[in-house]
């Protein structure tokens, strides 16, 4: 039987370019910046993202908590929304390890936090108070219906943080998914923020890792808190070879993914049981709810699951499907032929 498994983006497996690519990598030791491999990625990411330097880490949960590091002392205080990966899924890394006092905004259906409620976020100087040093945006936001921020939104934020000394940091790691769905060069994302990190093993297919871009002062600095996290890997130039692939061949493709969700969410509107508002869809994430109480979410999942379609619940009567490479157009009618098949009670 064939499995459909629209859990995550990450499930991707390495293309046959990519695999090719490990075999013949060129290697050095990286924790003495002797990979060739390496450095040919990260200033590959750093041209594409339009920053001076890059670091490649080894997930997207490593690239912010090192970025946050960087930006933050201990005490500090960062604002990212009540519903960003940073706060809710990176195990409190940031005030485990660093010390660094998390202070949440509400997300807004689209991802975004109103700027207002950010300001007001912002500490003044009182001795009663963190200081607050940095602002997290995420960028296709995961949570909020995979919705890409604009370029507009974006520099709104980086203003704000100018005017009050901040920094800002963006979690990227569907950023590509966000300049795809915007139609706008990554860049203009990109260039008004401090740092960011993004993910080669999501969209892009790559198996392993992410890249934090930034000044050049600033990744030096990176480069050390990755070391102090047990990120400093040796011979990397066998990951970083799949992820110049990913950045050569797999960016013209997401579009695919996007087709591939709408044409899924456009599948699931036709189906009464179930509930979804086809208008938040944007990018590769499709979030829907069960309409009826003739079967619980948890029977749909395993019904759905005995004939080969993973995906995931992410709350009550809630479910998340995410379309990627290897996921084609005939998959999608097949999910939505069984989910109709499951669906008849
Ligand atoms: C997946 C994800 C991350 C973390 O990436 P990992 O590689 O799984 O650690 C960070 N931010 C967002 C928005 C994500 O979706």
């Amino acid at each position: 039987m064939k499995i459909i498994d629209l859990r995550s983006d990450t499930v991707t497996l390495p293309t046959p370019r990519m695999r090719k690519a490990i075999f013949d990598a060129e290697l050095g030791d990286d924790v003495f910046e002797e990979d060739p491999t390496v450095r040919r990625l990260e200033n590959i990411a750093a041209e594409i993202m339009g920053k001076e330097s890059a670091l490649l880490v080894t997930s997207g949960t490593m690239g912010n908590l090192v970025s946050i590091l960087t930006h933050c002392r201990r005490g500090d205080e960062v604002i990212l929304g009540d519903l960003s990966h940073t706060f809710l899924n990176e195990v409190g890394g940031i005030s485990a390890l660093g010390g660094i006092h998390p202070h949440t905004v509400k997300n807004l259906e689209d991802g975004t936090m109103d700027l207002s409620e950010i300001e007001s976020a912002i500490r003044s100087d009182n001795i009663h108070y963190p200081r607050t040093r940095l602002i997290c945006i995420e960028n296709t936001h995961n949570r909020c219906y995979g919705s890409p921020l604009s370029v507009k939104y974006t520099n709104e934020v980086c203003d704000l943080a100018r005017k009050y000394n901040l920094k800002v940091h963006l979690d990227g790691a569907r950023i590509f998914n966000a300049a795809v769905a915007l139609n706008v060069d990554v860049k203009d994302l990109t260039r008004n923020v401090d740092s960011l990190s993004f993910c080669l093993s999501k969209g892009l297919s790559a198996p392993v890792g992410s890249v934090v871009c930034g000044t050049a002062e600033f990744i030096k600095e990176a480069r050390r808190y990755r070391k102090m996290l047990g990120g400093g890997m040796r011979q990397a130039g066998i990951i970083a070879a799949a992820g110049i692939v990913a950045l050569e061949d797999m960016i013209p493709r997401i579009k695919e993914d996007h087709d591939n969700a709408r044409l899924l969410a456009e599948g699931i509107s036709q189906i009464p049981e179930l509930c979804i508002d086809l208008d938040k869809v944007k990018t590769n994430i499709v979030y829907f709810d069960l309409a009826t109480d003739k079967i619980s979410s948890e029977e749909l999942l395993k019904r759905m699951n005995e004939k080969g379609i993973k995906f995931l619940s992410t709350g009550p009567n809630r479910f998340r499907m995410v379309t990627h490479y290897g996921i084609t157009q005939e998959d999608i009618r097949i999910t939505v032929e069984t989910l109709k098949k499951v669906l008849i009670l």
